[in-house]
């Protein structure tokens, strides 16, 4: 099998189990693209950790369903697997302002995190483009925002609670060596029932939007210089032409304002989507405002990015990024008749075994595809040989073709994570079809 090429093994599960509720989709679950109907034989929703731990502990093959996110069948148990979905658990959200930290529930998605943690005057380092996503879930894939200094969500981790496979509560600290697998775990370890995050002193960010930005003023030194301009920057393209047809730059009040002479400063609210209306997104113009409602591009109460769309996003060292922009641009005629969007950003390295910016400083370049399988796998391939020379690693939560092996060459501690997996499930309950071929040995 391909891992996680973004084809689902298809059949839902006929009836929710019975501490589920009724499903609106007709006795099957979807992720939220709807590209992949996950199959299972059941689905649950544990109202309490004692029936957590239950149904884990008599379950033989189980995963765990976040906020439904993931482009691929990275969270399918398959069809005789057990599919568990936290949403019915109380919805902790436990903020220490003396100590600056927060412990989150296993369900708990980022938007209400950061309200809450927002109201106790508090932040977290960084956002991914929308708030809409569980923590758990996003930790697990190594999802991240942007920023040259600026980990990926999963920096902030200071301990992961689990169930693990007999039903037990283990508490992972940052402090212990098996932490390296234990947060970016593409949840492979047990049920992350809590997280526990650092937390910094709330702050305000002001969000810049620039337009055309040619492909040769990135060249020389300049992207790293374009990159730092603000604590957060992203590059837009279509790729219909050479160059980035947006910048977007977030600066946090509490930094220096920055010149910026590359492009010129938008006219008008924009969408990183043509077309999509820019409401949908967070405050432009350099308006101040919380670091929750300005560090994702996408507002909490409207739908994120298209919609109707499939994404990829490949990790590389940045010192390639400016060979991997002409790379790209060198086959934007195949990628542009199937491209939404796509987004270049930079994440600070970071030291998680499977994390895709494991070990290295990383820029990262994402794909919004139009919402058509057949004609964007063979775009994927492409974009996919023209980064491997760079040593590119797939985002876990997206639509990606690398096969198994190759995935294996780009974590040099897998092995310690494999370790860490027989330790915590020995008999591979939480091992789906998409992690198996990731650990297995050759
Ligand atoms: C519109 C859109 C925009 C996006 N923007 C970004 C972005 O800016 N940056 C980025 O890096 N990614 C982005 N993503 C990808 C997204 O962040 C990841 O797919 C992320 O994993 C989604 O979290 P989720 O809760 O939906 O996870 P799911 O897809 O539900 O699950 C992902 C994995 O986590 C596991 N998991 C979930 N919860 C638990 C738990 N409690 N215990 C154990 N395992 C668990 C699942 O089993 C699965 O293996 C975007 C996705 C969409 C749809």
């Amino acid at each position: 099998m391909d891992t996680g090429a973004g084809v689902g093994s298809g059949g839902g599960f006929p009836a929710p189990a019975a501490s589920g509720k009724d499903d609106a989709m007709n006795g099957t679950v979807t992720n939220w693209a709807g590209n992949i109907t996950y199959a299972a034989k059941e689905l649950h929703r544990p109202g309490t950790l004692a029936a957590l731990r239950a149904l884990v502990a008599d379950g033989d093959r189980v995963r765990v369903l976040g906020s439904g996110h993931s482009f691929n069948a990275i969270a399918e148990p398959g069809p005789e697997g057990v599919l568990l979905s936290l949403a019915e658990l109380p919805p902790e959200v436990d903020v220490d302002t003396v100590a600056r930290t927060v412990r989150v529930g296993g369900g708990v998605r980022y938007a209400e995190l950061a309200r809450q943690v927002h109201g106790q005057g508090l932040a977290l380092h960084n956002m991914a483009s929308l708030p809409h996503i569980s923590v758990a879930g996003s930790v697990a894939t190594g999802t991240h925002g942007s920023g040259v200094l600026n980990g990926p969500l999963s920096t902030s981790v200071r301990e992961v609670e689990l169930v693990t496979a007999d039903g037990s509560v283990v508490a992972i600290g940052r402090d212990e060596e098996r932490f390296g697998g234990a947060v970016t775990s593409l949840g492979a370890l047990g049920v992350v029932t809590a997280l526990t995050l650092d937390l910094e002193p709330a702050y305000e960010v002001e969000q810049h939007v620039f337009t055309e930005l040619p492909l040769e003023g990135l060249d020389s030194g300049a992207f790293e210089t374009v990159m730092a301009t603000g604590y957060s920057v992203s590059l837009f393209t279509d790729w219909r032409e050479p160059g980035f047809r947006q910048v977007w730059l977030k600066r946090r009040t509490d930094q220096p304002l920055p010149t910026f002479p590359w492009a010129a400063p938008a006219t008008e609210k924009m969408h990183p989507v043509p077309g999509m209306p820019a409401v949908n997104c967070t405050e432009q113009f350099g308006v101040p405002g919380p670091w929750h409602q300005r560090l994702p591009h996408f507002r909490a109460e409207f739908v994120p990015s298209s919609g109707a769309e499939l994404q990829s996003e490949y990790l590389l060292p940045r010192g390639h990024a400016v060979e991997m922009l002409h790379a790209l641009d060198a086959i934007r005629e195949s990628v542009a008749p199937v491209l939404q969007t796509c987004e270049v950003r930079t994440v600070a390295g970071d030291d998680q075994w499977l994390s895709p910016t494991h070990g290295r400083d990383t820029v990262a370049a994402h794909f919004t595809w139009v919402e058509d399988t057949e004609a964007v796998l063979p775009v994927v391939r492409r974009v996919e040989a023209a980064l491997a020379p760079f040593g590119a690693r797939p985002h876990w939560g997206k639509v990606f073709t690398l096969p198994a092996p190759a995935l294996r060459e780009l974590y040099p501690r897998l092995g310690d994570f494999r370790a860490l997996t027989r330790e915590l499930d020995p008999r591979g309950k939480f091992a789906n079809a998409f992690v198996r071929d990731v650990l297995t040995q050759a």
